[in-house]
């Protein structure tokens, strides 16, 4: 079994520890504001001294009510989300002020026309591409019409100097998160993946920014410690894997747990909740609202086609991390995703000559037994 500290709490502890911390800043009046992807420039909801929270739901409690206006056969995330919105079981969809949508896949484009039945949600429309001459003009369009809406909704003015202050404090985030990640470069392993992903989605419910990053930067330096007493040097014969593809949170322990409890190290993710939006940060020469479409534009997520700069990054992060295989975790009925796992599949094997498996799931536990059997074939394949 892998190991975790001693304080360590699970994503549904943390999800649940912040509520308490969210009502009292709601009874102080704090501006919230909902959202549900990575392409959502958070920069700008800072700058309207609001606080972003994820609305992306990981567990499949809502689903049944979801599907009384979802079809079954939709991702998960999606219903979930929806479902915590319909039966208002959400605590931080209750609290938020403003939803922001995006137009990233069909699933969640048309479940934002029925969750504005809810609570208002403006949408953001992506361009379906980031090449083109009206791409980035396009999604500049959008960021400046999101900022407008905030400013009407909060009856505030953004300036650009507010948002140059957001830009710089998301940097510095970005920075902290991603010296957290990289603790992953380490052979033998520093820290669980488990820990990993689970430290990172844990600190969103850390609502004060600066406060969220100086715990990172603490846990990053006991690990970073701890390794270099105990563990640099030695030899380690755990395979190491890199994880890409869809948010896996609603799916870590019946994978990534479970992986690890075989006897791999899951040391990188190529995910939202992992070093994709990371990797490139807001351009702080730039003029805001340019800095802010460039960076938003890049985010490898399969939505948008085409796509290489995803197979680039993972390219270099099996290198840098020294993976010997990649999992890829497909959620139920995300067509953009399923389909780049072909050209995944074929530029990990091919060009990088390391293992692949692909698996599709929901977040149900019905197949965890199945998906176990499939992971053990795996870790046998790797020796
Ligand atoms: S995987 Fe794509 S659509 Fe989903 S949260 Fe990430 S960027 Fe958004
Ligand atoms: S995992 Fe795929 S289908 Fe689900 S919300 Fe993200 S992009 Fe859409």
């Amino acid at each position: 079994m892998i190991q975790l500290p001693k304080n360590f709490e699970t994503y549904p502890e943390a999800r649940k520890a912040g509520f308490l911390r969210m009502k009292e800043l709601k009874d102080r009046g704090q501006r919230v504001v909902g959202m549900f992807c990575s392409f959502v420039p958070t920069e700008l909801i800072y700058a309207a001294d609001a606080i972003p929270i994820g609305l992306c739901a990981f567990t499949d409690e809502p689903i049944p009510a979801a599907e009384a206006h979802l079809p079954r056969n939709l991702c998960p995330l999606i219903k979930a989300s929806y479902g915590f919105a319909l039966t208002d079981t959400c605590p931080y969809f209750y609290f938020s002020d403003f939803i922001v949508g995006e137009t990233t896949c069909d699933g969640k484009r048309k479940m934002f026309e029925l969750l504005d039945e809810i609570k208002h949600t403006h949408v953001m429309q992506l361009p379906p591409s980031r090449t083109g001459a009206l791409a980035l003009e396009s999604w500049k369009a959008e960021i400046i019409r999101f900022k407008e809406a905030l400013e009407q909704f909060y009856q505030i003015e953004i300036t650009d100097d507010k948002i140059r202050e957001a830009i710089r404090r998301k940097n510095h985030e970005r920075d902290v998160m991603l010296r957290f990640l990289e603790l992953g470069k380490c052979k033998p392993a520093a820290l669980s993946g488990y820990e990993l992903g689970t430290r990172l989605d844990a600190a969103a419910f850390s609502f004060d920014l600066e406060a969220r990053c100086a715990e990172v930067e603490a846990r990053t330096a006991e690990i970073l410690a701890d390794w270099n007493a105990n563990k640099k040097g030695t030899v380690s014969n755990r395979p190491r894997l890199l994880v890409t593809g869809c948010p896996n949170t609603g799916v870590r322990d019946k994978i990534i747990k479970a992986v690890e409890d075989m006897g791999a190290d899951v040391v990188c993710f190529d995910a939202c909740n992992g070093l994709r939006d990371k990797l490139r940060k807001v351009d702080e020469n730039l003029p805001v609202m340019d800095a802010l479409a460039q960076k938003y534009l890049d985010i490898t997520c399969s939505v948008m086609s085409p796509n290489p700069q995803r197979l680039t990054d993972i390219g270099d992060m099996i290198d840098q991390y020294q993976a010997d295989g990649v999992i890829e975790i497909i959620l139920q009925a995300c067509h953009t995703y399923n389909i780049e796992s072909y050209e995944v599949k074929r530029y990990v094997t091919e060009q990088k000559g390391k293992a692949y498996l692909c698996i599709e799931t929901d977040y149900s536990k019905a197949d965890s037994g199945q998906i176990a059997t499939r992971l053990g074939a795996f870790l046998e394949m790797l020796g």
